[in-house]
């Protein structure tokens, strides 16, 4: 086997190998149960444990007040984007959604083959090198919620503050920088987050609702689609996602095992500041997409002075072990994520071999 590398991919992603070493321990023989923790039955005590325990550990890291419930639903986040305008988009309300990039896109998409809709902001003709200001955002009438992608994987941007709504529910996809700081939950009406980033692997979406969501959501739908299955079930109506759900509470209990979102937070600044750092430093040599107050911690998206050497730099970075460093078709150039599961090693390496490159080319 080729030794691990430093996994820069932006999902599925790099996760702890602790926890990677764990799942393979477990594998063969869960808990003396002689079986695999894909092989138990969803309804047994153990694997009510697993899913109670994962909500019972998201709920204390992300301190999530006692009126919310966190959901695990199938079909990853864009199962999302159809899930809550088909819940709240009723009686002529309007869903609302702030447009920071391709996903925040997709989920409006989605939400006009479903109702009515505004598009209450957009940053789209500044090529989404920025999340929207407060002042841009301009809420219609009769709103249902707003709804926000606080971090934009694709484009490498992150709101640092969130959009303060006189009572109108805010919504948010989390799936990019869940869990990579501490956040005010009860500003939001409704978190969503599909796992293979920070969570887990792929498989599921974390929901994390509050109670009056779940009783105003529409009643009318097919079971699948309800809020309310998932909530009056504990997730469980339907055969779940069941190893997805079993890594993210092996990932949540490595969360807390590294002392909780404060110590998080703190190593992703820093481990983000090494690469801003080289980019800021090169003299224009390498140039950032995001603006200054909107760079996210998360994904850092740059190019190079010509694609032929974006090229070199990716190959440069394949041999000494960085993978995954292709930016997204809608950027190009250069994309390092660098979600919580990265070590600050990883982004050490990267930020000398971005000064090694540019010593080469000059
Ligand atoms: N939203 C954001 C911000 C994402 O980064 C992604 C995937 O990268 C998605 C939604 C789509 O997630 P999924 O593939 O789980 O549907």
């Amino acid at each position: 086997m080729a030794e691990r590398v430093f996994n820069f991919n932006p999902g599925p992603a790099i996760l702890p190998v602790s926890i990677l070493e764990e799942a393979q321990r477990e594998l063969l023989n869960y808990k003396g149960t002689g079986m695999s923790v894909v092989e138990i039955s969803h309804r047994s005590k153990q694997f009510e444990e697993i899913i109670l325990g994962a909500e019972a550990l998201l709920k204390e890291l992300l301190e999530i007040p006692a009126n919310y419930r966190v959901l695990f639903i199938g079909m990853g986040a864009t199962g999302q984007f159809d899930m809550v305008p088909m819940n709240y988009i009723v009686d002529g309300k309007v869903g609302n959604y702030v447009i920071t990039g391709s996903f925040a896109n997709k989920a409006y998409k989605e939400g006009v083959k479903v109702g009515p809709t505004h598009v209450a902001a957009s940053t789209k003709d500044f090529n989404f090198s920025r999340v929207s200001k407060p002042h841009e955002i301009q809420i219609s009438e009769n709103p249902a919620y707003l709804h926000i992608t606080s971090n934009n994987t694709i484009f490498g941007t992150q709101w640092k503050e969130f959009p303060v709504t006189a009572g109108i529910p805010v919504i948010a996809d989390m799936s990019s920088d869940i869990l990579s700081k501490k956040i005010d939950v009860s500003k939001f009406a409704l978190i969503y987050a599909g796992a293979q980033k920070n969570l887990g692997p792929a498989g599921a979406a974390v929901v994390i609702i509050r109670d009056d969501m779940i009783e105003k959501s529409n009643q009318n739908l097919p079971t699948m689609l309800k809020y309310d299955t998932y909530a009056k079930n504990n997730s469980l109506y339907n055969t779940p996602a069941s190893f997805t759900i079993y890594m993210i509470k092996l990932m949540l209990e490595w969360v807390k095992s590294e002392g909780g979102l404060a110590v998080i937070e703190k190593r992703n600044e820093d481990k983000a500041g090494l690469v801003y750092d080289v980019i800021d430093n090169s003299n224009g040599f390498y140039k950032g997409h995001a603006e200054l107050d909107s760079r996210s911690l998360m994904n850092i998206t740059f190019r190079l002075p010509d694609e032929d050497m974006e090229k070199e730099f990716i190959a440069d970075a394949a041999k000494i072990g960085l993978s995954g460093l292709k930016g997204h078709r809608e950027v190009g150039g250069i994309r390092a994520s660098i979600y919580n599961a990265m070590p600050v090693e990883g982004c050490r390496k990267l930020a000398e071999l971005m000064k090694e490159f540019q010593s080469k080319k000059s």
